[in-house]
């Protein structure tokens, strides 16, 4: 027996088999109706339309038989494939191809075999159709052309199926095509949504940026932004002006390294003392007078400014500084305390000369007066008394302000000039019946202070004391020693300083409303004096007041005492 052979060209024929899947199909009436015909036109018992898979035959019609498939190796149909056009054994007996072949020799008994290649649309061999009978015969040429025009049939059938195959998998494909098309519109038309959507954000992004940009140019200060990183992140062009340095030169640099700030004494603050850091920690600082900012020329300016931490999340991202250059009015401020200086030191002789006489005339020194005379100038005696100490308080104010007054210290006993301060009080005290108690703890060493500063600090506290509480109050004086320091607090039970008013207790000129009416000889100024000398010398001064149920000033003096200062003139003692 000769296994059938195996084309040249098998890869290529097996491929163009499996593209035509039908093997392994369910049978087709279109190919059974094919194998019926042969049978009967050939009057054979069976006829097959066989594809030749790789290792099997496989019968994609057969009539005649009950087998679905067999092997490659010992079919018929497989010498068939490759014959030239029909393949006819009439005795298979007498063919050594076939004569032991097991289908020959068992069942089902094949004597006779004919068959024709079926080629596939592109050419390629798949299968054959053929007829075979248990008795051998003849196969005349009329019959073979026969057969080859069922071939033909079973070709056109193939085909078909493949064409409508291929038909439907090109719907498929193009139905496939539309949903991609529509898939990918739907996703262009969505990035061009997301992209139109970024531009009109890009261009509100920018107008709110020019926006913040315009605002930023037309504000009159300097401003500074600074990020997480103490790098400056932006400055206005006032910035650039006041500085000096362009922001190109200063954008992206360490603000520390650029940006230098002094005392006013020249001396440059160490980064840590910087406002920048404090507001790093969270805090606003405001401040002016005692800051001098460095240009890029080393020239040094004072300002003022407002440094505050910009805060995202309860998390410190940066800091804004706000500031401005205020020599000019630093200028006008040294201007007209100059004026008020010369104006009320001017005023104090001929007001020296109005108390002196007054004095005399009171005196008798001139004769006796009548009750209206004495009345008259005891008037006007209260009224220069009032301007002296008025005239006394600007000056003070001035040279406190300019800088000039002197601070001559001595060896003092504080106690005792709480009680000189009493006695000189002890008019309206006595007047207005109130209770005075003191608490002075005697251990207290003498302190090296200028007695004209402690008296005018003194003097303010009892007198404000005794102004501002009402027939039969009371007053409690302490002075203690803590620490390194003296604690003088004067509580009284008056009038009390109005909530909403307290902030400005310390400012020049300021007289709670709720005492105008009750007190008019105040001037406002004793308080602002008061803290402008212990600012001086290394003292503080603090309050707590309750409306009608009394105030407590707290005085704080170092133990060291004060330090000596050559000023040009002495603080006048006000009352
Ligand atoms: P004045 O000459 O008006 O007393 P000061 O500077 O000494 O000026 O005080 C400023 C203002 O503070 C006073 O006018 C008053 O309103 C308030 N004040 C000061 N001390 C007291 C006090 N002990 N009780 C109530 N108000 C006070």
């Amino acid at each position: 027996m000769k296994a059938a052979p195996i084309p040249k060209n098998e890869k290529e024929r097996l491929g163009s088999l499996y593209q035509s899947a039908l093997l392994d199909t369910e049978p087709e009436e279109r190919f059974d109706r094919i194998t019926r015909t042969a049978t009967k036109l050939f009057d054979v018992p069976i006829s097959t339309l066989t594809l030749i898979d790789k290792k099997r035959e496989w019968f994609k019609s057969a009539c005649g038989i009950d087998e679905k498939e067999g092997k490659r190796a010992i079919s018929f149909c497989g010498h068939a494939l490759t014959a030239d056009e029909v393949l006819v054994i009439p005795d298979t007996k007498k063919d050594a191809r076939f004569f032991d072949n097991p289908m020959v020799i068992g069942k089902p008994f094949i004597r006779f075999f004919a068959g024709v290649p079926i080629l596939n649309s592109d050419g390629q061999r798949i299968g054959v159709l053929c007829i075979k009978d248990t008795k051998p015969r003849k196969f005349s040429k009329s019959k073979q052309e026969l057969l080859i025009s069922l071939s033909a049939w079973a070709e056109l059938e193939i085909n078909s199926r493949n064409m409508s195959l291929a038909l439907n998998s090109r719907r498929k494909l193009e139905a496939k095509l539309v949903i991609q098309e529509k898939e990918m519109k739907n996703a262009r038309d969505a990035a061009r949504n997301v992209l139109e959507d970024l531009q009109v954000e890009k261009e509100e992004l920018t107008r709110a940026k020019a926006k913040d940009e315009a605002l930023l140019k037309s504000i009159a200060d300097g401003v500074v932004a600074i990020d997480q990183d103490r790098k400056i992140m932006l400055m206005n062009k006032k910035a650039e002006e006041i500085l000096g340095w362009s922001a190109r030169e200063m954008v992206g640099k360490s603000s520390f390294e650029v940006w230098k700030v002094a005392d006013k004494n020249g001396k440059l603050i160490p980064k840590k003392n910087l406002p920048i850091a404090a507001a790093f920690r969270g805090k606003t600082i405001i401040a002016d007078k005692s800051y001098f900012y460095i240009r890029k020329d080393g020239s040094r300016f004072p300002v003022s400014m407002t440094i505050s931490p910009v805060v995202v999340k309860n998390k410190i991202v940066g800091v804004v500084a706000v500031f401005h250059d205020i020599t000019r009015e630093q200028e006008i401020d040294h201007a007209k305390n100059s004026f008020i200086a010369l104006a009320s030191h001017q005023l104090r002789t001929p007001l020296t000369s109005i108390n002196w006489y007054t004095e005399m005339l009171l005196d008798g020194d001139t004769g006796k007066l009548t009750k209206n005379q004495r009345d008259f100038l005891n008037e006007i005696h209260i009224g220069s008394l009032r301007m002296t100490s008025l005239v006394n308080s600007l000056l003070n104010v001035s040279r406190l302000d300019i800088g000039t007054f002197i601070v001559n210290p001595e060896k003092i006993n504080l106690i005792l000039v709480f009680e000189e301060m009493l006695r000189e009080s002890y008019k309206d005290i006595q007047g207005k019946k109130l209770k005075i108690t003191t608490d002075f703890d005697n251990r207290i060493p003498s302190i090296n202070a200028d007695p004209n500063l402690t008296r005018i600090i003194v003097q303010n506290l009892i007198t404000n004391a005794v102004k501002y509480t009402p027939t039969s109050g009371r007053i409690r004086i302490m002075v203690r020693q803590k620490q390194q320091n003296i604690i003088i607090t004067v509580a009284d039970n008056g009038y009390g300083i109005p909530k909403n008013q307290q902030n400005q207790v310390f400012t020049k000129l300021f007289r709670a409303d709720n005492v105008k009416a009750k007190d008019t000889k105040g001037t406002g100024l004793g308080l602002y004096i008061v803290k402008s000398i212990l600012d001086a010398i290394g003292g503080s001064i603090s309050f707590e007041s309750e409306l009608n149920k009394g105030t407590t000033f707290t005085v704080t003096l170092p133990l060291q005492g004060m330090k000596k200062r050559l000023g040009t003139r002495e603080l006048a003692f006000m009352k």
